[in-house]
Parts: C-alpha cells; sequence; structure tokens
C-alpha cells in the first residue's frame, strides 16, 4: 500500500469517533464464552495444570510449561470476532489477515462464513469489500492507510487490535512529535511490524542484536551508506537516510519478539547515544520504552525453567507464521533439546515420523522422534494456541507409546 502521509493520531482520533468503529464488542460474552470454552478448552490439560504441570501416562510423563497457550489478548480478539458474527448475522464479514496465527482457530472463523481477505502478488486485495461490510481487524493491528481505506469504503470496522500493541503504537506517536526515528525491533513484514511502522514518521526496522550492533556502530563511526540501505533494505521508511536519521532515536517492539533481546537492544542504543552526546544531552537522543507484552514475557520465562529439566524432547505448538510460538523453539535448540515445532496434532505422522519445521528453515519429516522407553516430554505453545490443539498432541503421544 503506498505510503501516504496521514495525520495518524488525528486520523484514529476521528474513526475511534465513528458509528462504524467498534473495539468493545457487542454484549453477547456470556454465549460466546460457552461457545469457545467448548471449542477450545481441554479437560485434560485442566488436569496436567492441577497435577502441577506434570502427568504421566505408561512411559510418557509430560511436563508442561507453567505458562503457554492463549493470551488475553488473543482470547479477547477471537471473542470478539465470534460475537461480531453473532451481531451482524446477516452482513458479509472479513478479516484483514489471519486474525490470530493458529491454523484452527482460522478454520472455525471460515466455518463461520467469515471470509480472509486474501494476498495477491504480496498486495491484500480489498477489491471483494463493499460499503456496509463488517470488518474485523486482527489482534496484532491493521496499518493506518488499510484503516484509512476501509473507512472511506463505508465499511463498520470491528478493531481487535491487543491494547498491548496500541500502547506500542503510542510510542511511536512520541516519538513522531518530538522528531525522533523509530527504530523497531522486529521482522519488517510482520503485520504488527507493518501497522506499527504505519504510525511512524520516520522507523528503521532491525531484526536482532547484529543488526542492532550495525546501526550503533554506524552512529558512532559512521560508515558506507549504501551498504547500510542494502542490508536494511524494505525495512526503513521512504528516504531515510542514516547519516542524517538516526540523530535522535526511540525504540519500539514487535511485541512478540525476545523480550531479552529488545531489552539489550535498547540498552545497547541507550549506551551508543551516551557515548556519542554524553550524559547531559542523552535524553535529547534517546527516548526508552517499556512495551513489552507480559505474556510474552511470561511464556518465555517458563520456558527457561522448563529447558532445565532433564527432557527427552521438547515438543513447541502454535502456528508456523506465529513469532512468538518461533522464539520458544529457539530458547528449547539454544540449550541443545530435542525440540520439534508443529502446528497441530496432524504433523505427528507415527512413532516415527514427524512434520515439523525447524527455525529457519522449510517444514521436514523427522524419523524416529520418539524415543524408546522412559520418556519425558516438554511441550508448550504459542499465545494463540488453543488448548485443545495442545491436548490433541499429548494424547497422540499416550496413544503411540501405549
Ligand atoms: S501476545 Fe501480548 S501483545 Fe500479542 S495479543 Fe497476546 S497479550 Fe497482546
Amino acid at each position: 500500500m503506498p505510503n501516504q502521509k496521514i495525520d495518524t493520531k488525528a486520523f484514529k482520533r476521528s474513526l475511534q469517533q465513528s458509528e462504524n468503529y467498534h473495539r468493545r464488542g457487542f454484549g453477547h460474552d456470556a454465549q460466546v464464552h460457552k461457545s469457545m470454552n467448548s471449542e477450545y478448552q481441554s479437560d485434560l490439560i485442566q488436569i496436567i495444570r492441577d497435577r502441577n504441570y506434570r502427568y504421566s501416562q505408561g512411559d510418557v510423563t509430560i511436563r508442561l510449561a507453567e505458562s503457554f497457550g492463549f493470551c488475553w489478548g488473543v482470547e479477547r480478539a477471537v471473542a470478539m470476532a465470534y460475537e461480531t458474527r453473532e451481531h451482524f448475522p446477516n452482513e458479509k464479514i472479513w478479516i484483514t489477515n489471519e486474525i490470530i496465527h493458529n491454523p484452527s482457530v482460522n478454520q472455525r472463523l471460515r466455518e463461520m462464513n467469515v471470509g480472509f481477505i486474501e494476498l495477491i502478488d504480496g498486495e491484500k486485495d480489498f477489491s471483494v469489500v463493499e460499503s456496509g461490510d463488517v470488518i474485523i481487524l486482527p489482534a496484532f493491528g491493521a496499518s493506518v492507510q488499510e484503516m484509512q481505506l476501509l473507512n472511506d469504503r463505508g465499511c463498520k470496522i470491528v478493531d481487535t487490535t491487543c491494547p498491548w500493541v496500541s500502547k506500542v503504537w503510542n510510542s511511536v506517536e512520541k516519538h513522531k512529535k518530538r522528531d525522533y526515528t523509530s527504530i523497531i525491533h522486529g521482522k519488517y513484514a510482520h503485520e504488527e511490524t507493518v501497522a506499527t511502522s504505519s504510525f511512524a514518521e520516520r522507523y528503521l526496522v532491525v531484526l536482532n542484536l547484529t543488526q542492532a550492533e550495525y546501526v550503533t556502530n554506524y552512529i558512532l563511526h559512521g560508515g558506507d551508506k549504501e551498504e547500510f540501505l542494502a542490508l536494511f533494505k524494505n525495512a526503513y521508511s521512504q528516504g531515510f537516510d542514516p547519516d542524517r536519521d538516526l540523530e535522535k532515536v526511540g525504540i519500539a517492539n514487535q511485541t512478540t519478539m525476545l523480550k531479552s533481546e529488545t531489552e539489550q537492544i535498547g540498552k545497547l542504543l541507550e549506551q551508543t547515544m551516551l557515548k556519542k552526546y554524553g550524559p547531559t544531552e542523552l535524553n535529547e537522543h534517546f527516548m526508552s520504552f517499556n512495551t513489552i507484552c507480559d505474556a510474552t514475557q511470561e511464556r518465555q520465562d517458563a520456558m527457561f525453567d522448563l529447558v532445565k529439566e532433564d527432557l527427552s524432547l521438547m515438543i513447541v505448538i502454535g502456528g508456523f507464521n506465529s513469532s512468538n510460538t518461533t522464539h520458544l523453539q529457539e530458547i528449547s535448540v539454544e540449550n541443545k533439546i530435542p525440540s520439534y515445532h508443529i502446528d497441530s496434532v496432524a504433523r505427528i505422522l507415527s512413532g516415527d515420523r514427524l512434520e515439523h519445521k525447524p527455525l529457519d528453515g522449510e517444514i521436514t519429516v523427522a524419523k524416529n522422534w520418539l524415543p524408546e522407553g522412559k520418556i519425558t516430554v516438554g511441550v508448550t505453545s504459542g499465545a494463540s494456541t488453543p488448548d485443545k490443539v495442545v491436548a490433541d498432541v499429548i494424547k497422540k503421544i499416550f496413544e503411540l507409546k501405549h
């Protein structure tokens, strides 16, 4: 979508006052809660929770992470999507993207006759959306250009953007107001980061600490501008100039990145600005942040505890394009535990074969993944994975080891 200049703050304010804009549900909570419980909850998971996250059957002991699965923001977004269907039984309903990164939830919405906007040649095809249609914005938000287009078309907008994501957008607005460049720790093509960067005047997306170090080196010592721009291709705002636009920076984050890395990047930039401008000038050149979502942090902390145990293997469950799930898998891999990222029980083909997605690799089949004899299996899941999906995987492991 073209990066036209919009007064994002004024636009959001007027959108929020419009009668076509909804961000608080429609009062069908009780009914929706009931359907969601029966579709996504699991008795087995409740039993495992009650037994201190440990459960054995035959040769298998399951060790469940003490924080896993559906986060508050995702549950809220899914509930709002269900409520939208109840509230608008006859209207056409669309979602600008997967509501969350979970195939079973998205499939359930399709069954409820909710359409997904398709990507054609990398661009979302909004030509199917007509005036009066209802459009749901997902938990990780939508870009301001998208919101404007849908508003101009006369759609009813149901905004399920997680408040934690909105909090990041507010930081970016502050950067813009004070003429700072937003340095966003994230993946530039991830929908949440696309949305976040759409609120910025000037931004640079850094993927990891290595990229951040490159940037700080450039801030301190200068460097080859062409090389800089090539390295960060697609990851900066139009007209970005590293020689001019890195004098005043503020930090923002994709809420699902590794918390420790976001913090390290923040500190590194702070120290760099301190070195370059001195303590009295620091506040004129660096704006700190506090927008790491609790849910992501809790799931990562639980994973750090889980990997300390003596595990035969780890199963990490979540959508393959789910950033927070991938980070859980990273923690496991770094601790040298045989770890398999799968998105549903259907990936377990047999006791000998399992389809999984390695970090930075394509889906592949692991052979002999389930060891003989007594085993302890660590299990966790990303913030968009319902308990039921996790329960199905555990039941399958019990069945295969029977
Ligand atoms: S992971 Fe955090 S930011 Fe993302 S939807 Fe859940 S609560 Fe919100």
